[in-house]
């Protein structure tokens, strides 16, 4: 579980207490304002492991980097464009996901959610079907009913007798190699001048989506990116030979 810039310390502290009641044993802080701080540890209730053992990074980006598949949680539809799961769908894709690699849920802070430029690092993104007119919950009330969504699915999971094609034995291309896909792709594209003077935005928004929806591999990153540095040579290679 990973908490974006966390304004309240009390909301960490039962943010804690709801993952280790539900069996989890990692919290990952984003840019927190005030932590570590006693007002957390006297909410966690007893879960001092989890905000001891608490990961501090100073961006998103960093927290999920090593990450396979990361879905952001926010209580509102917002402007980009992306998958929405409900919380048991988000769960059990996770859980399953767990087998092969690091996965992670993301909140935001109290005051604002995620922003728009987190939630595009973001796979997908869960809703918790609320009341329309009143759709916010507590930060750490969230997390809770994910964490319990995540236990369902996790026992359910040990339960079922699962046959794995070889597909899902694939080890599934990390954040960090699709955010350095994208650089390229973008680059590329302005390179074999694909936007013909138009903004790019939009057009890499759609991509990004269409790509994170494919859960690549690292084979398949290392082809695409082979057929990128293909393309800008070529365009290298004509702006040489025709240099209008
Ligand atoms: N005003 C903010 C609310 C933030 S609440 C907004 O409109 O987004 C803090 C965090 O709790 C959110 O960023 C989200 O991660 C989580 N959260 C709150 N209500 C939620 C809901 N109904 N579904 C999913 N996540 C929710």
């Amino acid at each position: 579980m990973v908490l974006v810039g966390t304004q309240h310390p009390r909301n960490i502290g039962s943010a804690a207490r709801a993952l280790k009641t539900m069996g989890f044993g990692r919290l990952h802080l984003v840019a927190p304002e005030r932590f570590p701080h006693p007002e957390a540890f006297a909410l966690a209730a007893g879960a001092d492991d989890l905000l001891e053992g608490a990961v501090i990074s100073t961006t998103l980006a960093e927290a999920v980097a090593g990450c396979t598949l990361v879905f952001g949680s926010t209580a509102t539809q917002r402007a980009v464009p992306m998958p929405e799961l409900n919380p048991r769908q988000a769960a059990q894709q996770l859980i399953t996901a767990s087998g092969q690699g690091e996965v992670a849920l993301v909140f935001g802070p109290e005051r604002t959610g995620l922003e728009n430029a987190e939630l595009q690092l973001c796979h997908a993104s869960v809703c918790i079907p609320t009341d329309p007119d009143f759709s916010s919950l507590n930060l750490s009330q969230a997390v809770q009913v994910l964490a319990y969504e995540l236990r369902l699915a996790a026992v359910d999971k040990a339960g079922e007798v699962v046959e794995r094609s070889p597909l899902d034995e694939r080890p599934l291309a990390t954040h960090d190699e699709m955010e350095r896909f994208f650089s390229h792709l973008d680059v590329a594209l302005r390179d074999i001048d694909f936007h013909k003077g138009r903004s790019g935005v939009t057009v890499m928004r759609r991509l990004r989506r269409l790509f994170l929806r494919a859960a690549m591999d690292e084979r398949e990153v290392r082809v695409l990116h082979g057929i990128l540095a293909d393309a800008q040579r070529m365009a290298r290679l004509a702006g040489e030979r025709d240099p209008h």
